[in-house]
C-alpha cells in the first residue's frame, strides 16, 4: 500500500471537489477529506446516494458539505462554469478537486464494442473530465496551493483485451493530465493522476464478478493516497501517475 501517514486536520481549511461522491471510492474519499477538516462538495449523478453521504459527514461531526448532482453524461460546458461560479461564489476559491467519477461501459471483444458505448465512455470519462478541469482551474487557481487529481486505472497506461473504450478513455485521461501537469508547471496548481488499484466498488464487481471480496483492497485502505495528494506533502508533486495500492 502507498506509504503515507494521516495526520489528523492535515485538510483544515481546505475546499475540495469529489466526483463520483455518492458511492465507491469517491465516497469514502468525500468522508475522509470532511474528517480531515476539508469542507467537501460532493458531486455525483444520483441525488439520493449524495444526500447520504451529506448525511454520514455531519454525523461524524465533520463541517457541512455541499451537494451538486450532475449527471457527466449530458452536462454542457455552461454547466461547468455555472458550477465553478457558484463554487467560487460560496467559498471564494478551490484548494483541490478529485476527478474520480467514471463509467466502465462494457467489457467486451474489441470489434464488438457498440458505438453508443464507446460513446458515452468517451463523454463521461474523457470530455467530462477536460470541460470541468477547464472551468474549475480558474477557481484552483484562486488556492495559494490546488491539487487537481485525476482518476486513471491499471489499464491507462497499458492496454488489455476486452477493456476497449474504458482502457482507451483512461489513456486519455492521463493524456490530458500531463498536457495540464506541464502547462501549470511553476504555478500554485499541482495536477496528478491516481490509480486506486483494484478495490472493492460497483466498478470492480462489475468487472470481476467471480473475485473473492479478500482478494480487492476496501475504499478505507487506499486513502493514504487521496490524502496525500490533496495535503501540502505533496506540494512538488505534479504530473505523475500515482498508484495508491503500490509503495511511494
Ligand atoms: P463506482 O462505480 O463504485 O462509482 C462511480 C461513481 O461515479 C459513482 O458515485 C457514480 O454515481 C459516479 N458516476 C458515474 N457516472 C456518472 C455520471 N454520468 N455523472 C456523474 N457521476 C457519475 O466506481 P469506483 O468507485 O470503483 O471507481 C472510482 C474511480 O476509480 C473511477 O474513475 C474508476 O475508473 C477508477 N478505478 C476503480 C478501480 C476499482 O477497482 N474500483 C480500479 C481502477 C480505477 P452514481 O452511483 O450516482 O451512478
Amino acid at each position: 500500500m502507498f506509504n503515507y501517514q494521516i495526520t489528523a486536520n492535515s485538510l483544515a481549511n481546505k475546499i475540495i471537489l469529489v466526483t463520483g461522491a455518492g458511492d465507491g471510492i469517491g465516497r469514502q474519499a468525500a468522508l475522509t477529506y470532511a474528517e480531515l477538516g476539508a469542507t467537501v462538495i460532493l458531486l455525483g449523478k444520483t441525488t439520493a446516494k449524495l444526500e447520504s453521504v451529506y448525511d454520514e459527514i455531519i454525523a461524524q461531526g465533520s463541517t457541512e458539505p455541499a451537494i451538486i448532482p450532475l449527471d457527466l453524461k449530458g452536462a454542457t460546458k455552461q454547466h461547468y462554469i455555472d458550477m465553478t461560479a457558484t463554487i467560487v461564489n460560496q467559498f471564494g476559491k478551490l484548494d483541490g478537486a478529485l476527478l474520480n467519477a467514471s463509467i466502465l461501459g462494457e467489457l467486451t471483444p474489441y470489434t464488438q464494442i457498440h458505438q453508443q458505448i464507446w460513446q458515452d465512455v468517451m463523454q463521461v470519462n474523457v470530455t467530462a473530465q477536460h470541460l470541468m478541469a477547464q472551468a474549475l482551474i480558474p477557481a484552483l487557481l484562486l488556492s495559494d496551493n490546488a491539487s487537481l487529481v485525476f482518476t486513471t486505472s491499471g489499464v491507462g497506461n497499458s492496454g488489455k483485451a476486452y477493456w476497449g473504450a474504458y482502457s482507451v478513455s483512461k489513456f486519455a485521461t492521463e493524456g490530458l493530465m500531463q498536457v495540464i501537469a506541464d502547462e501549470y508547471e511553476n504555478t500554485s496548481l499541482r495536477v496528478n493522476a491516481i490509480n486506486p488499484g483494484a478495490t472493492r466498488t460497483n466498478m470492480r464487481n462489475t468487472a470481476y464478478p467471480a473475485e473473492h471480496e479478500n482478494d480487492s483492497a476496501k475504499p478505507v485502505d487506499i486513502m493514504p493516497a487521496y490524502v496525500y495528494l490533496m495535503t501540502s506533502d505533496s506540494l512538488a508533486v505534479n504530473g505523475q501517475r500515482v498508484n495508491a495500492q503500490k509503495a511511494k
